[in-house]
């Protein structure tokens, strides 16, 4: 397995439920807002229908660079580096890359690319809320997913659809963004609401999410994007610019008050190497978290968001290993006969997988198995945790 680029601190998915809505604008002039505001910020263009990122800020076509150790270099403008799908040679048209195709590519994007440190990497997922968004959910470990969804796109079943797709991956979602909320005079610069106003803060009421705010309805906009620059860039003091920014700042704020190890890892056990800071715990967090684990010849010490710990021993988690090997797939009935285990088998790596499961391996060579938090909560704490 292909351990994740810790380098990231955190990863932030922007979705909607469909198209249209300004979703690939937003994540723009958001990167941009977050760059001005001092972040290290990269941006993955994961909208396989329609790679609108580049365009929008002026990044020109064509395959990426490689370094000479084989990654691929983003490229960069208005502060930002910026990978898309759009960057993909003629051969691979994103058009005709099917789910797992799409996985593996932006696997890549996010694990070969020489991203160098960041504070945030902004993800723009296809719109809709179908397989695709979920495989891509899933395969990356996110801090958070934002909905943007416009005054008239007050639909609730998309947007409970969205969030029930990420709470099945365990991504929390950070809030809700209204755009095209209401027209700025190009004159005046009045804001007219038109449509119904705060469609975006019911739906974040409804499922008791933040509203992260609303950004108007201004040509500008697209004039701007058609320009290649941000609007944050060249009308930085318009409203929509504003609320752009005050979006940027509070999502950026949110995203760290995300309880829970959100940095992905990959831990050699044996030699320390690679080992998860602990996070703080947060009492009123998703249960199923994973706020700390620590190791040493006890077993496994997890610590959940809610504060609740568990001891496993290692030879428990290797008998518990659901992988295919070790399970039959259709029954559920143990492959793995107990007294082929060691009684001194030992874990020697353990790395995030999303933000949902942990994968292990273990002193037999043994390294398919991949253990959800759900799994995990519900093992025996080891007896001998209080002797
Ligand atoms: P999506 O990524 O959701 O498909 P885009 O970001 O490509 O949507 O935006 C769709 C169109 O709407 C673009 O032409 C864009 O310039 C325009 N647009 C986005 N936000 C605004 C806004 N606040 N005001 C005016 N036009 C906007």
């Amino acid at each position: 397995m292909t351990s994740p680029d810790a380098s990231i601190s955190r990863m932030i998915a922007i979705s909607s439920g469909k198209g249209g809505v300004g979703k690939s604008t937003v994540a723009s002039n958001i990167a941009v807002a977050m760059a001005e505001a001092g972040l290290a910020v990269g941006v993955v263009d994961a909208d396989i229908y329609g790679p609108s990122i580049p365009g929008m800020l002026g990044i020109a076509g064509g395959k990426p660079s490689m370094t000479p150790e084989g990654k691929v270099i983003p490229a960069e403008a208005h502060g930002i580096k910026v990978i898309s799908m759009a960057m993909l040679s003629d051969d691979d048209k994103p058009a005709i890359l099917r789910g797992p195709m799409v996985t593996k590519y932006l696997q890549m994007f996010v694990r070969q690319v020489d991203w160098g440190a960041l504070d945030v990497l902004l993800l723009d997922l296809p719109p809709g809320t179908g397989d695709i968004q979920l495989t891509l959910a899933q395969a990356f470990p996110l801090s958070g997913a934002v909905v943007v969804s416009t005054p008239q796109d007050v639909s609730l079943k998309i947007a409970r659809r969205g969030l029930r797709m990420m709470e099945q991956v365990n991504v929390p979602i950070l809030g809700v963004i209204e755009n095209m909320s209401g027209f700025t005079c190009p004159s005046c610069g009045t804001v007219t609401h038109i449509f119904h106003q705060g469609g975006g803060e019911t739906i974040a009421a409804e499922l008791g999410v933040d509203f992260l705010g609303r950004i108007p309805l201004d040509p500008a906009v697209v004039d701007a994007g058609d320009d290649g620059a941000p609007l944050v860039r060249i009308a930085p003091s318009s409203p929509a610019a504003q609320a752009y920014r005050q979006i940027a700042d509070r999502l950026a704020q949110s995203a760290e008050a995300v309880a829970g190890i959100v940095t992905p890892f990959a831990w050699t056990v044996t030699d320390g190497t690679g080992k998860p800071d602990p996070a703080a715990s947060a009492p009123d967090g998703p249960p199923d978290r994973l706020a700390a684990l620590d190791h040493d010849s006890v077993g496994l010490h997890l610590r959940w968001a809610n504060g609740e710990t568990q001891t496993l021993s290692d030879r428990d988690l290797r008998l518990a290993c659901r992988c295919a090997k070790c399970r039959d797939e259709v029954t559920g009935a143990p492959l793995l006969d107990p007294a082929t285990v060691p009684l001194d088998i030992r874990l020697t790596r353990i790395w995030s997988v999303g933000n949902y499961a942990l994968g292990m391996a273990f002193t037999d060579g043994h390294d398919t198995g991949i253990y959800t938090f759900d799994h995990l909560q519900s093992m025996e704490t080891a007896e001998f945790e209080d002797v």
